[in-house]
């Protein structure tokens, strides 16, 4: 693609020529890097020159259009111009600003109030008034007056709405946090794209509340804020946006809540429904307990005091996603969740990945998470759901060293019919990727799991780990595990996965009865060691007394 490429004058320089270049643009530019606004070291850093507009672009080739960088900053960008990698890593710095900001605080979010503060700080009120189906917005541009008048449209739903539709200035708006608290992270591709001057397909969605002793209001967006913040970032002047005049707030932060759940046409990946659930939940309950005396307060009472009535079996739902997405993302304490690695979060059935993720969620998740609201106080439970989470980053982890990493389980074989090959051709598949492949059904997992999860709460309690003995049924993981725990359960996964069971590639009706989807045969096959409807055992049972047994041999 070089030759593609136009040539500059760049090119043609001679070293000394390059050099006072070099000290010109290090001086015109204080002495930080265009790209990433660090310092550069003409001591220390290898750097580069390029265009700020690129020539295809229609960017001069001159001084005025060229720009240093350090070199990485300039390589890592591909084709794009240094002006959009400065964009770029300029939204990267501001996420970080607001996402890493002191770990104490709750307020760690970046969201299109955020990118507003950064690139817009100085926004304004709109003056507003309506009569015969317009509204007038007036406000102050560069210093000059200017109003500009919409048509009202009316939707009769019940209330009836009224709303227009228009591009208004950046300058106008605001964030409304409170009927969107979702995170904008996952910026940068949305960014390139309003950059490169693709027009926004549909509108963000703002509310005014229209006070008509003042005549000021505030144009508040609730919906459509990746779009807006791309386009901010992007540079552009105004967003396409439908405001709603004077509407139920109520009303239309239960409309929105619908639309991204129960409505959506388009269902999210689950990965990210969790992360949107987890936002959703995170904001409200931050929100109950930022004022609130942690001694007085439980997730109990969040559920029966904040949150409405008729909002409830949703906001429980939000929970599990909450409770979820921390543990599969591995955003608590120092370790990295590896389970994501063998999960298919994209499509529901993978032809890849040995887990899928509503495997992985009935499993390993949602058995071992206690996904009741707790109703001991927050000063306790903060703590408890914090070691709950890192036991089962802990838990996966081993699983996923014991059963699929370091080459058990290969990728590039992935789960495509797997036992079919194995028909034709027994060594086609190597021992430990059979294995890990078996494992990971869901219809054998689900019983095993169940077994792993009963296993472990029985050693636990053996042990008095648990603060209170009822803990142990619904909270596997509240409690503080010891080295030797962990290295016992390491043992119940090694047993887990050397069982014979999952090796076997002979015998036609076991071979048969492993390809079952049903968990009634996998209960018979694991708890009873028997093929699904015979009588006599064959194997030895895969069951909770097995991993106990496994776990305390030496
Ligand atoms: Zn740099």
């Amino acid at each position: 693609m070089e030759q593609l490429r136009p040539t500059s004058k760049l090119d043609t320089m001679t070293k000394e020529e390059r050099t006072a270049l070099i000290g010109r643009l290090h001086k015109a530019q204080n002495g930080l890097c265009y790209v990433c606004q660090d310092v550069i070291n003409l001591q220390v850093h290898k750097v580069d020159i390029d265009h700020i507009i690129a020539l295809t672009n229609n960017g001069p080739d001159d001084e005025s259009n060229w720009a240093l960088t350090h070199e990485s900053c300039n390589r890592s960008k591909g084709a794009r111009e240094l002006h959009l990698q400065r964009i770029l890593f300029e939204f990267r710095r501001h996420v970080q600003k607001y996402t890493e900001r002191n770990e104490l605080s709750n307020e760690r979010n970046f969201t299109l109030n955020e990118a507003l503060l950064e690139l817009c700080p100085s926004r304004v009120e709109v003056g507003a008034s309506q009569k015969n189906g317009f509204i007038d917005l007036s406000w102050v541009e560069n210093g000059q007056p200017k109003t500009e008048r919409y048509a009202l449209v009316v939707d009769t739903g019940k209330p009836v709405t009224t709303s227009f539709i228009g591009m208004i200035p950046f300058d106008c708006l605001h964030h409304n946090s409170d009927i969107n608290p979702r995170s904008i992270v996952d910026l940068e591709p949305m960014i390139e794209e309003f950059y490169n001057g693709y027009p926004q397909l549909l509108p963000s969605l703002a509310t005014i509340n229209i006070n008509d002793s003042e005549g000021k209001a505030r144009i508040l967006i609730f919906d459509g804020q990746h779009k807006a913040a791309a386009q901010l970032y992007a540079r552009r002047k105004r967003l396409f946006v439908r405001v709603f005049v004077n509407c139920d707030l109520e009303r239309l932060k239960e409309t929105n809540y619908r639309a991204h759940t129960k409505l959506a046409q388009v269902r999210f990946p689950q990965l990210i429904n969790d992360k949107v659930g987890a936002d959703l939940f995170k904001e409200e309950f931050e929100r109950y307990i930022h004022k609130a005396d942690l001694s007085k307060v439980s997730e109990d009472t969040f559920f029966s005091k904040q949150v409405p009535h008729v909002q409830r079996s949703e906001y429980r739902h939000y929970f599990g996603n909450y409770l979820r997405y921390d543990v599969l993302v591995g955003n608590v304490g120092t370790q990295q969740n590896m389970i994501l690695e063998f999960t298919e979060t994209v499509m529901p059935r993978s032809t890849r990945y040995p887990l899928s993720y509503d495997t992985l969620q009935k499993t390993m998740l949602d058995l071992m998470i206690y996904e009741k609201p707790a109703r001991e106080m927050l000063d306790q439970t903060e703590h408890w759901r914090r070691i709950e989470k890192e036991n089962l980053i802990s838990l996966l982890n081993i699983f996923v060293e014991e059963v699929l990493a370091k080459g058990r389980f290969d990728l590039k074989l992935g789960v495509r019919r797997i036992e079919e090959k194995l028909t034709n051709d027994p060594q086609l598949i190597p021992d430990s990727h059979l294995r890990a492949y078996r494992i990971c059904r869901k219809a054998a997992m689900m019983i095993w799991c169940k077994e792993l999860k009963r296993a472990i709460q029985t050693m636990l309690s053996m042990k008095s780990r648990y603060k209170l003995a009822a803990w142990s049924e619904k909270r596997p993981l509240w409690a503080e595990f010891h080295e030797e725990d962990w290295e016992q359960i390491r043992k119940m996964c090694r047993a887990i996965r050397d069982h014979k069971i999952w090796g076997e590639k002979t015998s036609p009706d076991i071979v048969a009865a492993i390809s079952s989807t049903r968990q009634k045969d996998w209960s018979d096959i694991l708890l009873k060691g028997t093929l699904p409807g015979r009588k006599e055992p064959l194997l030895s049972p895969l069951d909770q007394n097995f991993m106990i047994q496994s776990a305390t041999r030496q």
